[in-house]
């Protein structure tokens, strides 16, 4: 049974909504026969005949820039130290949290996948997400060579059951380092010659056709893990292919990897991106944690997307990534729950600002003169990053918004009494990261009243996964 009702509703009414910046009382807001809002009425009279009134506090719908959704198993079995695996600093870290995912990436099979996915994709959308780039480097899509499991109908089917908008992101993986250098075993299961994942692109550019709702991109998993010729071979091949939406690339997240690839090529992960031309608005780059000013320039020079993971840099040891004067380059920015350690929009933001808080001993820092207020500020440049990583249009005064909402109804002493230009520093910096009562997909309704119509179902598979996947021991 669909989770979401097929026809959007065409016309609702907010209590409070926040848009273009602003909070609007009585907002009225049209939607038509593709989901897409086309007009909106401030201070309507509430409940005008066949609008649905909505209480609380309204925003719309967070992108979520990067996702590996499977990873939702993993984070209550790293959380104990773990000496083995990076022998050249003896301490836990990235490194060693790989190798507990490489060994859940093995076990997990068509059902397990769709079921931790779907579990994840539904705590999303409570966490205020409306739309998720699932970077997806489980694939064996050729039945005769790896076996049963077939990655992106199991989160097809998840983004179907929950009602989540999904960007795919089929992902090239061929390296396990700089050079050349074969897969280590727990990669193997990943990794497809160029040819094949031209192969496996057309396969689903049939399978998801345009008219369907899951988007296309391509994603390559680092530079460690793919070359340059690869890259090339990949947009040559897939050039003026318009169903290819965006570029996806992990880059700069470890000191280690930065080291490598000068030493390789002379130059930092982001400087060769930029000398080989391949940085630009089609592109997002996930953490760029360790790239340097000047690369940060390179950046936001080039329209490409910064995505942001705060809580997985966090959980990882990554390190954390100076924005300030990126964002106020006008740099592109957007948000992504990544290993799903957290799956609160609210959250990430909180822990971005946090950060540049810790290391600046600053507050507030993330905020302008123009915009002082850092909840708003990033909330709205996360919006517009999040869109463009996914590759849709840029908003701007013509292009119409899906018609995704997220609604919160904090209680009331703790938002009631502030005036509306308070509300979303309410909702992002309160530490109990409220859950969304209702959320809206495309016009339609996937959330109401905090329920999820497939909820039982998922909770149930989720469980049954987990008890399996985990029962000797991971
Ligand atoms: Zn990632």
């Amino acid at each position: 049974m669909p989770a979401a009702e097929n026809t959007p509703i065409t016309r609702v009414h907010f209590a409070h909504l926040w848009l273009d910046g602003s909070w609007r009382r009585n907002a009225q807001v049209s939607i038509d026969a593709q989901g897409m809002v086309s007009g909106v009425i401030e201070s309507a009279e509430p409940a005008t005949a066949g609008a649905a009134v909505v209480p609380g506090l309204t925003v719309p719908g967070m992108s979520n820039a990067h996702c590996h959704a499977f990873q939702r198993a993993l984070g209550a079995l790293t959380q104990r130290r773990c000496d083995r695996g990076d022998q050249a600093a003896n301490k836990d870290s990235f490194w060693t949290w790989r190798e507990t995912m490489y060994s859940l990436a093995a076990r997990v099979d068509q059902e397990s996948l769709k079921a931790i996915t779907a579990r994840c994709y539904l705590e999303l959308l409570r966490g205020g997400y409306t739309s998720t780039a699932e970077f997806l480097y489980l694939h064996r899509l050729d039945a005769a060579r790896q076996g049963e499991l077939n990655a992106d109908a199991a989160v097809a089917d998840a983004a179907a059951l929950t009602g989540m908008q999904l960007t795919l992101l089929p992902t090239l993986y061929q390296y396990s380092d700089f050079g050349g250098a074969p897969p280590r075993a727990g990669q193997q299961p990943f990794v497809r010659s160029t040819a094949q994942f031209l192969e496996d692109w057309s396969t689903l550019r049939n399978r998801y056709p345009a008219s369907g709702p899951i988007s296309l991109g391509v994603a390559f998993h680092s530079l460690r893990a793919v070359d340059l010729p690869a890259i090339d071979a990949v947009l040559a091949a897939l050039q003026g292919d318009e169903r290819c939406r965006c570029l996806h690339i992990h880059v700069a997240e470890q000191v280690a990897e930065v080291k490598a690839c000068i030493r390789q090529h002379g130059l930092a992960p982001v400087a060769l991106l930029a000398k080989r031309k391949l940085l630009d608005a089609r592109w997002a780059l996930v953490h760029a944690t360790h790239a340097d000013n000047r690369e940060m320039e390179k950046i936001s020079a080039s329209g490409a997307t910064l995505v942001l993971c705060p809580t997985t840099e966090a959980d990882l040891g990554d390190g954390i990534v100076d924005c300030a004067d990126f964002l106020n380059a006008g740099g592109a920015l957007a948000i992504g729950s990544d290993s799903n350690i957290s799956r609160s929009a609210a959250t990430e933001l909180r822990l971005l600002e946090w950060t540049q808080r810790l290391v600046r001993g600053q507050r507030n820092v993330l905020a302008t003169s123009a915009e002082p207020a850092v909840a708003d500020r990033l909330y709205a440049a996360a919006l517009r990053g999040g869109r463009r990583a996914m590759g849709a249009a840029p908003a701007g005064a013509s292009a119409k918004l899906r018609a995704d909402f997220v609604t919160y109804e904090p209680p009331a002493g703790d938002w009631q009494s502030h005036v509306a230009n308070n509300f979303l520093s309410a909702l992002v910096f309160d530490g109990a990261a409220v859950q969304a009562r209702q959320v809206m997909v495309g016009g339609r309704w996937v959330i109401r009243d905090g329920r999820h119509p497939q909820e039982a179902t998922i909770e149930a598979c989720y469980a049954e996964a987990l008890q399996r996947l985990l029962a000797p021991g991971v």
